[in-house]
């Protein structure tokens, strides 16, 4: 007889069973990550982290963020396209912070000199979090774009059959129509495939710039399997750089690190993604595409796409020196909970929430030093009970909030000649913290299970 999940979720011995049908199940399937003890050892693996039971996402909502991907898509090109505002956007901001500046440096310095490629690959992921308003509307809001090293589509193309496999087991059967396939692996792949065909030589290769710690080796490789699907050649003329690093001031170990950024840009490769689509994805440049007539500036004959981008942008504040950044300053120290303080980092763990907020901005209030962040409204999304599944921790069920990130391409070469959407990725992590992804250990995969 079927079951309500509350029941399930109560039903500790049931659940013990499930724990180890999942843990199998993750691994049979190909939900993998390395150890942390051999990171760089394809001897032994694990089952990468995932929610014991998918979590349900309204399909309004799952829809309203594939449907604005593509638009999210040509954004981050035009504003990549665009010099002045990228170099009025960031004038502030560069000033403090030393590694978009160095980002910055490279982009200035290639700027005027003659551009080999013309062809652009864009891979990125539009992250978001469903809001709860006190009025009891809830709504999709932008937490941020990744325009750089954006991952697990590779591993969220193995997590649908999981947790379809978890729930008939714990009598849930009819729950697992509402959980979709996905494969942005694959999509991930037409993209590089597209741009590898545009720059026109067989014997080049993609190559893959990874970590030195490469727990995470099993999302690139759906992608690169993806890609031998499709071809399969030796040689080393690199057609394309997929940047899976880089986009840390620690990867970049010494000054040869940031030469061999340099020296890549230069390069005939086509890059994923080149400086200025990189410098697109900062949050500086969120905040600013969030002020009043900027969208417009990009589209200004598209109002339907001004308006379908617009509706998922929570509330961005500046803080640069001024009226308008001294507003933000007082707003902030008012009421910390209400916002989260973010600097120019990815990777999660870096943002500033709560009384730290009142810390940092009572230290920074005058100093220009402020204008290294931006400060954001908190989503506010519902909690939902979970397990979370990692290895070695012990199973608790959880108050949970999840993120919902959409993968999307697009290959520029003159005009744009591939725009896609490509699938998605839920992410969860218990509502105890504030930030932090997969990777920094804190959130889990799950997938929607749409409702
Ligand atoms: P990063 O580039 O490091 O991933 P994010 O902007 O995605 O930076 O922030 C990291 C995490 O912090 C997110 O995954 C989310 O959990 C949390 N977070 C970020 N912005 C907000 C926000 N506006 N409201 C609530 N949580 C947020
Ligand atoms: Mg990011
Ligand atoms: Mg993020």
């Amino acid at each position: 007889m079927p079951v309500k999940r509350e029941d399930v979720l109560k039903d500790e011995n049931l659940i013990k069973n499930i724990e180890e049908v999942a843990k199998d199940t993750a691994l049979l399937h190909g939900v993998l990550m390395r150890t942390k003890e051999t990171p760089n050892s394809p001897e032994v693996a694990s089952y990468a982290p995932f929610t014991l039971f998918p979590t349900p996402v309204p399909t309004v909502l799952f829809h309203q963020a594939l449907a604005v991907q593509t638009h999210f898509n040509r954004l981050v090109d035009r504003v990549s396209q665009n010099p002045g505002f990228l170099e009025e956007t960031l004038a502030s901001t560069i000033k403090v912070d030393n590694f978009t500046a160095r980002l910055f440096n490279i982009y200035k310095q290639v700027q005027h000199e003659h551009h080999p490629q013309s062809i652009v690959l864009g891979l990125n992921r539009s992250d978001y979090m469903l809001d709860h308003s006190p009025d009891g509307g809830t709504s999709l809001k932008q937490i941020e774009i990744n325009t750089i090293a954006a991952s697990f589509g590779g591993l969220a193309s193995r997590t649908p059959d999981v947790h379809r496999h978890i729930l008939k087991v714990a009598n849930l059967p009819e729950e697992c129509n509402n959980v979709l396939d996905n494969n942005p692996a694959a999509g991930l792949a037409r993209g590089l495939a597209k741009a590898w065909e545009l720059y026109g030589s067989e014997r080049a290769v993609v190559m893959f710039l990874v970590e030195d710690v490469q727990r995470n080796i099993y999302d690139h490789r759906y992608v690169e399997n993806e890609l031998w699907k499709r071809y399969s050649k030796d040689g080393r003329e690199v057609a394309i750089v997929y940047f899976r690093n880089g986009y840390m001031p620690q990867n970049y170990t010494s000054e040869k690190s940031w030469e061999a950024r340099l020296m890549m840009e230069r390069s005939l490769a086509v890059k994923c993604p080149d400086i200025s689509t990189h410098l697109a994805g900062t949050k500086k440049v969120q905040q600013e595409l969030a002020r009043r007539g900027v969208l417009e500036r990009f589209f200004p004959d598209e109002p339907k796409t001004v308006a379908q981008i617009r509706a998922t942008f929570a509330g961005l504040y500046t803080l640069d020196m001024g009226e308008e950044g001294d507003k933000t300053v007082a707003m902030a120290l008012a009421s910390p909970d209400r916002y989260v303080l973010k600097p120019q980092r990815e990777g999660g763990g870096n943002n500033i929430y709560g009384s730290e907020i009142c810390e940092v901005l009572e230290n920074l209030k005058n100093s220009t030093e402020r204008t290294a962040y931006i400060l954001m409204d908190k989503i506010q999304p519902v909690p939902v009970q979970n397990y979370l599944l990692r290895p070695g921790a012990p199973l608790r069920l959880n108050s949970c909030l999840s993120e919902l990130g959409v993968f999307g391409a697009y290959v520029r070469c003159k005009d744009m000649v591939f725009n896609e959407c490509l699938g998605h990725l839920l992410r969860t992590k218990s509502s105890e913290h504030a930030d932090g992804g997969v990777a920094a250990g804190v959130a889990v995969l799950d997938n929607p299970l749409l409702v």
